[in-house]
């Protein structure tokens, strides 16, 4: 971590829990949750368990968000969920581009590009999901496969439209693996992401931005992984699914 930047501890909850059993982990996380805490909480959990959530949270600086969003207004669009109706579900930031949604739903960067926008349009924080595959990191091909993905996602937007976008670097070898990235590869791939922010927004906003990791991170790894000066905070599945680890992941001790 640097001081500069607040980190940021996310926990995506994908599609796992009921409505109660989602409000009850949230409770216990905003229960568990240092009060002087300074850095920002993010949780993720399914769209229908959006009001449950909000709900336990309230009086919390947990910030809630969605797991996607769709790009337009309204209409027929089966299944989909507008900017404006996760707004209205209570969530200001929303994750967009998981590596799951790209492989299993079929998304492209142009529509990771399509959200971007919708979301930012709105004033919602994008938590912009990139990675490689194992194949391409055998390949050699991590970093031409992050600044295709980060010019994807970030093609039309302007400087002051994407000051509040938080990148998530997620190697998909190693989500839901166990097997996470090492300390060193995290922040290799992490001063790569910064220079490619760099490059297309300036040094400012290269500075800037927060980069988080995501990929097996678990209660005890973050402490190593936040030690990295590039690595702004984590993304985190599994382990933000039992409270004790997820609040161990949030209050990381700083490794000097
Ligand atoms: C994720 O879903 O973004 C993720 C990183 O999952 P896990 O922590 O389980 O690897």
């Amino acid at each position: 971590m640097n001081k500069n930047r607040i980190p940021m501890i996310a926990g995506n909850w994908k599609m796992h829990l009921n409505a109660k059993e989602a409000g009850e982990l949230a409770l216990a996380l905003k229960k568990g949750l240092d009060p002087d805490l300074r850095h920002e909480v993010l949780i993720a959990p399914t769209y229908t368990n959006l009001a449950a959530v909000r709900e336990a949270l309230s009086g919390s600086k947990i910030i809630l968000s969605s797991q996607d969003v769709h790009w337009e207004e309204k209409g027929a669009f089966t299944g989909a969920v507008s900017p404006a109706q996760i707004l209205d579900a209570g969530c200001t930031h929303a994750i967009i581009g998981h590596s799951e949604r790209r492989k299993i739903f079929g998304e492209s960067d142009e529509v990771v590009n399509k959200k971007m926008k919708a979301a930012l349009a709105h004033n919602i924080v994008p938590v912009l999901c990139i990675g490689e595959t194992l194949e391409e990191r055998e390949a050699q091909q991590t970093y031409r496969v992050l600044e295709t993905q980060l010019a994807g996602a970030f093609a039309g937007l302007k400087a002051g439209e994407v000051a509040r976008v938080v990148i998530a670097y997620e190697p998909v070898w190693a989500i839901g693996t166990g097997k996470t990235a090492t300390p060193e590869q995290a922040q290799d791939a992490h001063t790569f992401v910064r220079k490619q922010m760099e490059k297309l927004y300036g040094g400012d906003y290269a500075a800037g931005v927060r980069i988080l990791y995501g990929g097996s991170v678990k209660a005890d790894n973050i402490d190593t992984l936040m030690a990295k000066p590039d690595i702004d905070g984590a993304l985190v599945g599994g382990e933000s699914l039992k409270a004790d680890k997820f609040l161990r992941v949030i209050h990381f001790q700083e490794v000097l």
